[in-house]
């Protein structure tokens, strides 16, 4: 009898410990002296790692230079305090001001669609945390990155120049009307919903570059296109999944 109570104890503890197991190998939760350890630097880059190969490459997302990038910015100290252990999670999480930011995958799809380089100039269309523009960044020569809430702007243009991506700049204005001084760019990412292409980003987009954007469909989603401009200045789309963002709010505010 006793032994069978034995067994019995003993797979249970094997449930419950197997259960936890990718949690604490992840590093999602170090427990120290039965307490909750704030997560090292190399914990981060280790719940990096395994978002890069599980999340995103074995989704297909094959460009090398798209998964350093999301493999070397450390998206936890782009997330707010309170959310921070679900920042390699696969999910969207909530920056404040009713915004979010992006679930890694979708990161990495949209910087693989937009098939940049490093001599590229890149306008970025809703900074929100700067976390995107961290991953642009790493791999273009120089990222513009237009935000209209202006506490989220002022807070991301922060953190990205503590954090040393010195080729970002970031401005407070409607993006939809993009950045007329800095045009034409190589590539336009918008991360925000828009009802259409604005015009002014079409304008500004080089002849041979091209824009990723979601644009709204009947479906209370959006579409994520891929819009290029040939050399001709002709403009071709080709419609790619259905995705879900914040609306791209058409209010001019301040510029600069
Ligand atoms: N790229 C962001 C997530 C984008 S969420 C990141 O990596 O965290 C969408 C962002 O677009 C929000 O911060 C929202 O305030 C901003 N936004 C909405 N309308 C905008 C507009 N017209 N111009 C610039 N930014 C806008």
């Amino acid at each position: 009898m006793k032994i069978i109570a034995l067994i019995v104890i003993v797979i249970i503890i094997s449930c419950v410990y197997y259960s936890f197991r990718p949690f604490i190998i992840n590093g999602d939760i170090s427990i120290v002296n039965g307490k909750k350890a704030k997560p090292t630097e190399e914990d981060s880059a280790l719940q990096r790692k395994m978002m890069v190969e599980q999340q995103i490459a074995a989704r297909g997302v094959k460009n090398r230079k798209v998964l350093d990038a999301m493999n070397s910015v450390p998206r936890h100290l782009f997330v707010p305090v309170g959310y921070r252990e679900g920042s390699y999670f696969d999910q969207p999480l909530p920056i404040g001001l009713g915004q979010t930011i992006s679930q890694p995958y979708i990161v990495a799809l949209m910087t693989e669609m937009l098939d940049v380089d490093k001599d590229d100039i890149v306008l970025e269309v809703g900074t929100g945390s700067g976390y995107q523009a961290a991953v642009l960044s790493s791999i273009v020569k120089e990222l513009y990155t237009i935000e209209i809430v202006e506490e989220l702007g002022f807070q991301a243009s922060r953190l990205l120049k503590n954090l040393g991506y010195d080729n970002v700049k970031v401005r407070i204005s409607d993006g939809g009307l993009g950045w007329p001084e800095k045009a034409p760019f190589d590539a336009i990412m918008v991360t925000a919903a828009a009802p259409k292409i604005p015009g002014p980003l079409i304008k500004q987009l080089k002849p041979g570059g091209r824009m990723v954007i979601p644009v709204d469909n009947n479906f209370y989603s959006q579409d994520l296109l891929i819009v290029e401009k040939d050399f001709a200045g002709n403009i071709k789309t080709k419609k790619t999944i259905p995705v879900r963002f914040v609306p791209l709010v058409e209010e001019e505010k301040i510029a600069e």
